[in-house]
């Protein structure tokens, strides 16, 4: 009768004749055959004694082999056992117990031989050890779902896992919760103290957290300072905000690190599911929003979106909903402020400011609609459209004769780490007809924190190009006076909030002559934002501030308005009328 050789007989065959010894003595590379009638191993290769540390007398039957893999990888095996029965080769992978007791993960590959009733009457197989393999892809993984200093799950991770529990309650009554928590005043003290200090809070910080948290609850790191909770199960609202009301207590008290107490205060968003949402991002972007109004009402603090969102909360929703829309259907717009010189009165610059027509709302001020921008990415398509409409603008007030002044556009941080934004922005000077001295830009100091190489080179080629640099906001970042001479700025806007209390505070009085004396020491233009009064014109005049923008002489107005004023050309301080700010 036709008889099928066994591998291992087969390969002895072979090896005898010094054909593959090299196979059959791989340390590496373990080949078997056993006998299932007579539960037999009939011959193993050096490399399974080598993997599994065990010397091949030790393997009688299935049953030895079985007893060296681990307990959790059982049913594992028994299933493929199964499939062997029914003919078909396998490779399976699992973990096995070293001789050592290290545990090692193999790759089994097994084919069955048949006699002709169709009885399984012998196994030949090699396994091999995969354990460097498993290790490496263990480590990609974590590299790609787990934040490396904290090792929390990422905002990836996070959102995996959010959209797993939305599938698997979404035919349930169950609800869960997101919590959004930013740490307020993390950047003062990364800043202060150094990244050392900052890394350590941040692993400090969701330890407290974790204590209150049940053990299916994730908590991940969202961003620098950013951490999101997901509360798998919710009995009630109640019972939430209690739990809500116990992490933030445990926040309360200091965290010791080096020889430092820290106190750090943090703002939640809270979104529910379904109530607020029914997809990920939906969730993910009530939560910030309910994040955002915690912080608006004044930080260490949290809010939760009711089912019954207020208005504001829901205008808030239909803003992020509407605004990549709004770009397309034309509903924004550019007003302009002027700037004025504080000797002449005389218009010398103007900001253009963006403004967005909501068909439901009406006009939005940016600071409602630019965050979400931001955090959607639509940022760059709204700076790109500034420049665009700004250009043209200043182009058809040259083609109607009018003088005109530079323009200043405000941009965002993203466009300066974008290698293309210089060709764009050289491009669109050139469509539009206008010289690079018709325009400025102005960024905040929060895009300089980074100390970025990319944004030095790019503020530098800008300014190489011709365009002046403007440093929005001065003092309300983390003011670095090493800012003005690190980076190529010709213009030091003082941001309004150290205006606004000029008049009635005497330290702050003092703290805004001694900027503007510094500033103008490093040769540079300086222009006091937000003038509201005649008090603070006085003032600003007597320490020779080179410019006044605010309500003042004009509150930003659309380009129509803005024409009649270029035409007069000098304007008169009046005081501004708080009903129409915009
Ligand atoms: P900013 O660049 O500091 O602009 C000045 C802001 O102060 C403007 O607010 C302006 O309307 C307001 N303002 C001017 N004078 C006074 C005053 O006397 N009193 C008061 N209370 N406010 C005054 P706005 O237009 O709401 O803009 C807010 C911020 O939004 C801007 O601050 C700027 O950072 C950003 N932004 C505005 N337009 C754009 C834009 O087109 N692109 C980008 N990326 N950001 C923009
Ligand atoms: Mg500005
Ligand atoms: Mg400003």
């Amino acid at each position: 009768m036709y008889k099928i050789l066994p591998i291992s007989i087969y390969l002895r065959v072979l090896i005898r004749n010094k054909k593959l010894n090299i196979l059959f003595d791989n340390p590496n590379l373990g080949i078997w055959s056993a006998n299932i009638q007579d539960d037999k191993v009939i011959c193993t290769s050096k490399g399974v004694e080598y993997i599994t540390g065990y010397k091949k007398e030790c393997f009688n039957g299935a049953q030895q082999w079985a007893s060296i893999i681990l307990n959790e990888d059982m049913h594992l095996f028994y299933n493929n056992q199964r499939k062997l029965k029914s003919g078909q080769n396998i490779s399976q992978q699992y973990r096995i117990k070293h001789k050592s007791g290290k545990l090692k993960w193999i790759k089994d590959y097994t084919i069955p031989t048949f006699d002709h009733l169709g009885n399984i009457i012998r196994l030949d197989g090699i396994i091999s050890d995969i354990t460097e393999q498993k290790l490496l892809e263990d480590q990609l993984n974590f590299l790609a779902n787990y934040d490396s200093l904290t090792k929390l799950p990422n905002r990836k991770k996070f959102i995996e896992e959010l959209e797993q529990l939305i599938q698997s309650y979404a035919k349930s009554n169950e609800h869960f919760a997101v919590i959004k928590l930013d740490i307020d005043n993390f950047k003062y003290i990364n800043d202060t103290l150094g990244n050392e200090i900052g890394d350590e809070l941040l692993q400090k910080y969701p330890n407290r957290i974790k204590k209150h948290l049940a053990s299916q609850d994730i908590i991940a790191r969202r961003s620098g300072d950013g951490f999101a909770i997901l509360i798998k199960q919710i009995e009630s609202f109640d019972a939430l905000i209690e739990k809500v009301k116990n992490i933030y207590e445990c926040l309360k008290a200091p965290f010791i690190i080096k020889e430092y107490k820290l106190y750090v205060t943090t703002s939640f968003g809270i979104s529910t599911f379904p109530e607020n949402g029914f997809t990920s991002s939906e969730i993910l972007r009530n939560a910030r929003l309910a994040l955002s109004i915690a912080e608006k009402e004044g930080k260490d603090n949290f809010h939760l979106l009711s089912p019954s969102s207020s208005h504001e909360s829901y205008k808030q929703y239909c803003i992020g909903r509407d605004l990549k829309k709004a770009l397309e259907d034309n509903e924004m717009t550019l007003y302009f402020q002027p700037r004025i010189c504080t000797k002449t009165n005389k218009i010398i610059g103007a900001e253009a400011l963006i403004r967005w027509n909501h068909p439901v709302w009406g006009i939005i001020p940016p600071n409602e609609f630019l965050p979400l921008a931001e955090e959607n990415g639509l940022i760059t398509e709204i700076d790109y459209w500034v420049l665009n409409v700004a250009c043209q603008q200043i182009n058809r007030w040259k083609q109607k004769g009018l003088r005109v002044v530079p323009i200043s556009i405000n941009i965002s941080g993203v466009q300066l780490i974008k290698p293309d934004w210089i060709h764009k922005v050289e491009k669109v000077l050139h469509d539009a007809n206008i010289k690079p001295s018709e325009l400025e830009m102005e960024i905040t100091e929060h895009i300089l924190l980074n100390d970025s190489e990319m944004v030095k080179q790019s503020l530098t080629k800008l300014k190489a190009l011709g365009i002046k640099l403007a440093l929005d906001d001065f003092g309300t970042g983390y003011s670095s006076l090493s800012y003005l001479s690190q980076y190529p700025f010709d213009i030091i806007k003082i941001d309004r909030a150290f205006i606004r209390n000029m008049d009635n505070s005497k330290r702050e009085l003092h703290l805004i002559k001694s900027i503007i004396y510094m500033i103008r020491g490093l040769n540079l233009r300086v222009v006091a934002e937000g003038v509201e009064t005649m008090k603070q014109l006085h003032i600003l005049q007597q320490e020779q501030c080179h410019e006044i923008q605010g309500y003042l002489f004009s509150k930003p107005t659309p380009a129509k308005e803005f024409e009649i004023l270029l035409q007069n050309n000098i304007l008169t301080p009046s005081l501004p009328n708080y009903k129409d700010q915009f």
